[in-house]
């Protein structure tokens, strides 16, 4: 039977770990060839092995996706393995709670650094290529926190609200050239990135196989809308979907 992702080429930012990393297995065992990213080499390559597992081709590119060299030679062994990149993820984030007061302005940076700006570089490195082949969708990973705010969260939901508002107005640009752009919102999802001890894990938590499983549904949907907004908590499994026409 025909995979769903046979033939695509995905790059995925943040594979190294948690949802990218459980998205690099879905997506391979769908068939796709990927590319994936994250800075720590020897985590990246374990995700790597498990995939090629799987029989498709997958490059691991370690990099920092805050440096614009290292994501602009990133890019370019990309497309120069796989000429093309499908799906575009940007998966690759961090976060800092806490009262207003008490996050740093260095916490700040790193968080604007890498949920912001990085995700501005890599989709710069790499939308000239789906803009030229006229496909292409760009699925970006926000949060609940960048729809909904909530105390304690500040610089994080800032962050996020910034990558919803980004990836809303991309939508609205991107679609005369036939890309495809997607903003999912998870609520908490057990990775390392909460730090949640595993006695502490409960049914308020998702995990991050159903977020992958829910990246999976969002690239393969056949709709025609340009934005989709997906927002995945628990009270709202399996999914809530809002698409823009
Ligand atoms: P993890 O901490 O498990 O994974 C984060 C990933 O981002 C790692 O692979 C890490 O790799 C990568 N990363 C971080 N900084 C950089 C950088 N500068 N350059 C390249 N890669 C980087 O967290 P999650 O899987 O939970 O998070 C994935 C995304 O989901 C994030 O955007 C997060 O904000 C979002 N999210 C998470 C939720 C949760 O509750 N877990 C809820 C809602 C959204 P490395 O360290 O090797 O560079």
């Amino acid at each position: 039977m025909e995979k769903s992702l046979s033939g695509k080429k995905v790059l995925i930012t943040g594979a190294s770990s948690g949802i990218g990393q459980a998205m690099a297995l879905l997506f391979a065992r769908e068939g796709a060839d990927l590319v994936l990213v994250a800075r720590r080499a020897e985590e990246l390559s374990k995700t790597r092995d498990q995939c090629c597992c799987l029989g498709v081709r997958v490059l691991d590119i370690p990099a920092d996706i805050t440096d614009a060299g290292q994501v602009r030679r990133m890019a370019e062994e990309s497309l120069a393995a796989f000429e093309t990149i499908d799906i575009l993820v940007n998966n690759a984030g961090c976060g800092k709670y806490g009262p207003f007061l008490s996050i740093s302005i260095e916490e700040w940076d790193r968080m604007w650094s890498v949920n912001v700006r990085g995700m501005v570089l890599v989709t710069q490195a790499v939308l000239p290529s789906m803009i030229k082949a006229r496909k292409g969708h760009l699925l970006n990973i926000s949060s609940i926190h960048g729809i909904h705010t909530s105390a304690n969260a500040s610089a994080y939901c800032a962050t996020k609200f910034a990558v919803t508002g980004l990836t809303e107005a991309l939508s609205k640009e991107l679609w005369k050239h036939g890309i495809k752009v997607s903003v999912l919102c998870p609520g908490g999802v057990l990775t390392p990135f909460l730090g949640i001890p595993s006695e502490q894990k409960n049914q308020e938590f998702l995990e991050p196989e159903e977020v992958a499983q829910v990246a999976l549904n969002i690239v393969t949907s056949p709709g025609k809308a340009l934005v989709t907004r997906v927002m995945l908590t628990p009270k709202t499994r399996p999914f809530f979907v809002q698409e823009i026409p």
